[in-house]
């Protein structure tokens, strides 16, 4: 007795299902195909209702995406998985680390790292035994809100897992802005094919994450041939219909019990044994990645302040916006496009990747002038590192993004901010704006108007609180906002009375940040209440 639930009777049910554990967890276990042994396990989310029978995900998924319910089934997955730990911790039953998975409203609309923190807590699971799954298009729109979820994971000590790498518009350079420890590659978006031009994609993909000394579990693998030539090409970590399908809660318990366990490393340095020669030929398979799988990349030389670009790829040249031969390129002037600063900070951080021997990563503002389009500024991305040398003459490996959307996207909700204060002008609405660094604050015209303040308050909140216009009984409660607005909160807002008359008003502050995510302005309003 099995059917596929419509979309109405899933939403019918969902609040019951989620109340009486019909959406759980089953298990699928990871292996290290070298040792045989269990290194880790996915909870997959099921719901099987008690009268239509067993569901799968890729049918309610999208249902529950759609009505904004996954963020609860998704929580729900996280609490059992803590559950279960638990439960095996305290029968000392020794356990491997479990990854769950995060979708994109579950970061865009809730408190998602809170709370599955707060729920590891409550169960007390040591954080090496959780793992968080991220898709790349989780992070589409979103990138530096993604970011600061993955390093809001890695501050609390999560391991994160980047998904399905190469199913969608995935290229390396989404790996250079995400600091994922772990690429899940699926060989389902390869229909299996591991021979002809599948494997040789996964082959650079491996190649690829080696470089990048990222560890990879290849998802998907169902025969033996499969399995074998990912490890003949040191890919070992493997999950898939060939050691086990996801099991339910009491089955995966039994085969972890009697499994051998070991934890998942990144692979050994490969940069030592990297075929140099490999690199220049173009038929190499090397030469394939470098053109094919990592994005913008580039390869040159550095000594002592000149710069020779050896070789580039079509993508990097489309990134920085030109339309000119990889040829045409290098035998440019490297330079060119640099503005002072920019170069200046661009032959620091070589040396600093020089000196450090790791990747080293700057923001960088150009100025690109065409005959065609006129002048444009733009700002690329570089991480950089030392891949060779001969002497003083490093060999720099070189891979970009072209960040000036993002950038300018920050600057336009900074000008939107702004206009905004303007607008309140005509509104019954005073504005100001404090900066949380220097605990200054800057009042709107109709501030200095009608309540006499001066351009520049110093030390804000004291002065306002000593004047009598924030009132001594709401004192403390707003000098607390101004200690969370440092701390990084997001908004505040509060009805209280201002000035002697003790007039209510709706006090509010939304908080700005800078691309590293710290709090830098808040705007702050106050409206009358009518
Ligand atoms: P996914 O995260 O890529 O999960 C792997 C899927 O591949 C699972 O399908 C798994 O059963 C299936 N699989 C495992 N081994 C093999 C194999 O050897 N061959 C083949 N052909 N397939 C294999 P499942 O459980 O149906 O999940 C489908 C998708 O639903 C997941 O893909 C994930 O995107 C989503 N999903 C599952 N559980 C959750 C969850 O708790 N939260 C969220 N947000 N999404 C989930
Ligand atoms: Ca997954
Ligand atoms: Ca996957």
């Amino acid at each position: 007795m099995q059917r596929r639930m419509t979309t109405e009777e899933l939403l019918v049910s969902f609040d019951d299902a989620i109340k009486h554990g019909h959406i759980f967890a089953y298990y699928q276990p990871q292996f290290n195909h070298s040792t045989g042994r269990m290194t880790g396990a996915e909870a997959l989310m099921r719901w099987v209702d008690p009268e239509a029978g067993m569901q799968y995900p890729s049918d309610f998924i999208p249902v529950l995406e759609e009505n904004d319910l996954l963020y609860f089934a998704d929580i729900q997955m996280v609490e059992m998985t803590c559950r279960f730990l638990r439960q095996c911790i305290d029968d000392d039953i020794p356990v491997i680390p479990i990854s769950f998975n995060m979708s994109r409203n579950d970061i865009f609309k809730h408190e998602y790292v809170e709370d599955v923190e707060n729920i590891r807590k409550k169960y007390d699971i040591p954080v090496k035994y959780l793992r968080v799954e991220i898709t790349e298009t989780s992070a589409i729109g979103g990138m530096e809100l993604m970011s600061s979820v993955i390093g809001r994971f890695h501050e609390l000590g999560y391991i994160v897992e980047m998904d399905d790498f190469g199913s969608g518009y995935s290229s390396l350079n989404i790996l250079k802005d995400l600091d994922v420890d772990i690429i899940k590659l699926d060989l389902n978006f390869l229909n299996g094919n591991v021979s002809g031009r599948g494997g040789i994609i996964i082959r650079s993909v491996v190649q690829m994450a080696k470089w990048l000394r990222t560890p990879i579990i290849v998802e998907g693998v169902e025969t033996i041939e499969q399995a074998d030539f990912m490890k003949s090409i040191g890919c070992y970590y493997i999950q898939g219909y060939l050691y086990s399908k996801p099991l339910p809660e009491e089955e995966f318990l039994e085969k972890m019990s009697l499994a051998h366990h070991e934890p998942t490393k990144s692979p050994i340095d490969l940069l030592k044994t990297f075929n140099a020669d490999n690199f220049w030929d173009p038929n190499s398979l090397e030469t394939l990645i470098f053109n094919n799988f990592v994005g913008g990349a580039a390869v040159f030389s550095y000594n002592e302040g000149r710069l020779e670009f050896i070789r580039v790829n079509r993508k990097y040249i489309e990134e920085i916006g030109m339309n000119i031969s990889e040829r045409d390129f290098i035998e440019s002037n490297p330079w060119k496009y640099f503005e002072t600063d920019g170069k200046k900070l661009f032959i620091d951080t070589i040396k600093k990747a020089i000196d450090s021997a790791e990747e080293e990563t700057c923001e960088v503002w150009m100025t690109l002038t065409s005959d065609c389009c006129g002048t444009d500024r733009m700002c690329i991305r570089y991480h950089l590192r030392v891949i060779g040398n001969a002497g003083d003459e490093y060999l720099i490996y070189s891979i970009i993004s072209n960040i000036t959307a993002e950038k300018k996207s920050y600057r336009d909700l900074y000008e939107s901010e702004r206009k905004f204060a303007f607008a309140s002008e005509h509104t019954n609405t005073y504005a100001w704006e404090y900066t949380i660094a220097t605990k200054e604050m800057r009042p709107c015209f109709r501030c200095m108007r009608d309540l006499g303040l001066p351009p520049l308050i110093r030390n804000y909140p004291e002065p306002v609180i000593e004047s009598g216009l924030f009132q001594p009984d709401y004192a403390e409660m707003y000098r607390e906002w101004h200690r969370q607005l440092a701390a990084g909160i997001g908004s505040l807002e509060a009805v209280m009375p201002l000035t002697a008359a003790r007039i209510m008003f709706k006090v509010k502050y939304t908080t700005e940040f800078d691309e590293n995510g710290v709090p830098v302005r808040a705007y702050g309003s106050a409206t009358p209440l009518q």
